[in-house]
């Protein structure tokens, strides 16, 4: 009889089994049905040998200290401040839209206070802001719009910005300094032996037991355990009574050049030509040597693994019923970005399930001594 039956090791389901198991001396079987840990986290080494990230490049930031101090337990780190450039007019320039940015692609040489008075010349009044395109066409004008924007929305949604909530871009980072660091977390670093080796010790514990290649929907029945913690997607559980979920996918397409090095940075987005949103260099990310180059382009999809919720308030709506029924089902917790469905980094999922465990262990009380 386990204690608990965990659904899926990623971030969310990961740092539950560790905690349950590690501090209340609890049993814990955590399944995946995929073949590995490390949900969509997990990297590992390709044919050639280059560290690769299996779902797209994951770029560990934070500004919460307790969530650094938790993994670092697991993990030793590699400082690396992320830095994207993207494909315009034909020059690679940098993302978010900064001083150089403008600079190098208009041919000026603006300083800080004039890229302001620049950008407040092209900025469109919109009265009512309620879509993607009226943020940006309001922030920084219709021609920046058009060239970074609304390709680049058009392939990953497959919607033009016009039909996206304007919560979708919340807000258009742009910088009138040569700040071109992509994120500005006090933390920003990767794991120094990757994702999955963090993994494999944080769930290296007698009391851990992990069965990969394991639907819950197969186990559930037959594996006796007293509670549930679910990261699946809830509409899944609920046998999708409701509808589905919408979500937006990817197809990644991984590739290994004969060459050191590809391109200047780990990211380059390619908002106005080819079907491909970006492509990823990884030894920029882990850096490792190695006399060849392994790469990852991605292809936004409408079918496949799901992976950002699409935000519409209708799909909000859907989401609140079957969270209804998630807060009636008796010893089962939902924690993890596709049981709330919501687009999390996985900062923000180690802070859900390490406060997840908090409420639980708050609930239950101190375990019976074994
Ligand atoms: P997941 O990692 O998705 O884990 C859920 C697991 O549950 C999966 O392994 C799945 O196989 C398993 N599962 C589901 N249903 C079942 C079932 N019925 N039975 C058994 N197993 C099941 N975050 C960042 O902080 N930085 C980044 O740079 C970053 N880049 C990203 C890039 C992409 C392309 C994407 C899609 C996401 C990115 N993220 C990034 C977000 C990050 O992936 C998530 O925050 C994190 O993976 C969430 O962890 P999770 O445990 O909730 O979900």
């Amino acid at each position: 009889m386990y204690d608990w039956l965990i659904v899926g090791a990623g971030f969310a389901g990961s740092v539950l089994a560790e905690r349950l198991a590690r501090r209340r001396g609890e049993r814990v079987l955590l399944v995946d049905r995929r073949p590995h840990v490390g949900g969509n986290a997990y990297d590992r080494l390709d044919e050639a040998g280059v560290l690769i990230h299996q779902y797209g490049p994951h770029i560990f930031h934070t500004n919460s200290e307790a969530i650094v101090d938790y993994l670092s337990a697991f993990t030793a780190w590699r400082p690396y401040e992320h830095r994207v450039l993207a494909m315009v007019d034909g020059m690679q320039v940098p993302i978010p839209i900064n001083l150089d940015t403008i600079n190098r692609l208009y041919g000026l040489s603006l300083t800080s206070e004039e890229l302001e008075a620049w950008f407040a010349a092209r900025a469109e009044p919109v009265a009512d802001i309620r879509t993607s395109e009226d943020v940006v066409v309001s922030a920084i004008g219709r021609e920046l719009y058009g060239k970074f924007f609304r390709g680049y929305t058009r392939k990953q949604w497959g919607l033009d910005p016009s039909e996206l909530d304007r919560q979708v871009t919340a807000r258009v980072p742009t910088r009138t300094n040569r700040d071109d660091r992509y994120f500005t977390d006090t933390f920003q670093a990767m794991p120094a032996q990757g994702y999955t080796r963090m993994f494999e010790r944080m769930l290296d514990h007698p009391n851990i037991h992990v069965m990969t290649n394991a639907d819950f929907r197969d186990v559930r029945e037959v594996i006796p355990h007293r509670r549930v913690i679910y990261t699946g997607p809830i509409d899944e559980y609920f046998d999708f009574r409701f509808g589905r979920l919408p979500y937006r996918s990817l197809r990644f397409v991984h590739v290994t050049r004969d060459v050191a090095r590809h391109q200047p940075v780990a990211v380059v987005n390619y908002p106005q030509t080819d079907a491909y949103t970006r492509i990823t260099e990884y030894k920029h990310l882990t850096g490792q040597e190695h006399p060849k180059t392994s790469l990852t382009y991605e292809y936004p999809s409408a079918e496949g693994d799901p992976y950002y919720p699409v935000p519409r308030p209708e799909n909000q709506a859907l989401f609140k019923r079957y969270e209804r029924l998630a807060r009636a089902e008796a010893d089962v917790w939902f924690v993890g970005r596709l049981a709330t469905y919501r687009y999390y980094n996985m900062d923000q999922i180690v802070g859900q399930a390490l406060a997840a465990f908090r409420h639980i262990d708050a609930q239950l009380g101190r375990p019976a001594p074994a």
